[in-house]
Formats: structure tokens, sequence, C-alpha cells
């Protein structure tokens, strides 16, 4: 079986796939379906029009669905998109208003009221967690610059 390469058909000008390759010792400049209707008479050349017609109507539809689907799927993975934000979301607020409740003071006691080691300040204290927040912030004030 040769292997399959793309081409320009002489015939039909659409880009097409067919067997064998350029350049080898059997020259493919055709599809199959316009090596069918080759020659000169007038039967062909009718033949030829109808179903070079019916090709690139083919080739409309196809496009089309192929538009059509790239398009859903972009708008479920935007929908996903949105559904992961908006739970990161909530996620981030309910840490920063955990945040904003557990303050160290100076003396080591804890704006909650907790006078020494609160362990949720403790835990909101973290590295990663103050990032996380910090990131929140940003992307609030990003979205109120907009
Ligand atoms: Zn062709
Ligand atoms: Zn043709
Ligand atoms: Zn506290």
């Amino acid at each position: 079986m040769r292997p399959l390469t793309v081409i320009t058909c002489e015939c039909c000008r659409l880009r097409q796939q067919v067997r064998g390759s350029i350049g080898d010792e059997r020259r493919v400049d055709m599809c199959a379906m316009c090596f069918e209707h080759r020659g000169a008479d007038n039967g062909m050349t009718q033949r030829r029009r109808t179903e070079h017609d019916a090709m690139l109507r083919e080739r409309l539809v196809r496009a089309e669905q192929l538009t059509q689907s790239a398009y859903s799927e972009r708008d479920r993975a935007r929908q996903r998109m949105l559904a992961a934000f908006q739970s990161r979301d909530s996620a981030f607020s309910i840490l920063k208003t955990v945040n904003d409740l557990h303050e160290f003071r100076r003396d080591g006691s804890c704006s909650c009221g907790v006078k020494r080691d609160c362990k949720t300040a403790a835990v909101v204290y973290r590295g990663w967690v103050q990032a996380m927040i910090r990131r929140l912030d940003d992307a609030e004030a990003e979205q109120r610059d907009e």
C-alpha cells in the first residue's frame, strides 16, 4: 500500500489525500474522483462539472460542521472555566474573611479575641495562604480597573 499524501488536485483544485507521492514513478496530480472523470468529450465535461459541484458542496458542509463543533467545544471549555473560577473565588473569599477576622496583634493576641496562639490565625498566616489572598486581592483590583 502506498502512503497517503496530500496534493492539490490538477482537476478539481481541492486539496485531496491520494495514495502515492509526488515524485514517485507514477506521479499523482489528480485525486481518485477526478481520475474517474478525466477526458475531453462532452459527456465527461458535463460529469466533471456536476461532480465538482458536489465535491465543493461536501467540503463546505464539512468545514461548517468542523467550525460548529470547534465552537461548542470552546463554549464547553469556557463554561468549565467559569465554574472553576466561581468556586475558586468563593473559597478565596472565605479565606480572606477568615484572614480579616484573625489578625495577630503586637502582644501576641488575635483580633478575634483569643489571647494567645490563635489556631486559626496560625493557619491563615502560612505563606501559601497569604500568597493566595494576595492573588485574590490583585484579581479584585484588576476587575475594578476594567
Ligand atoms: Zn480532484
Ligand atoms: Zn475533477
Ligand atoms: Zn483568631
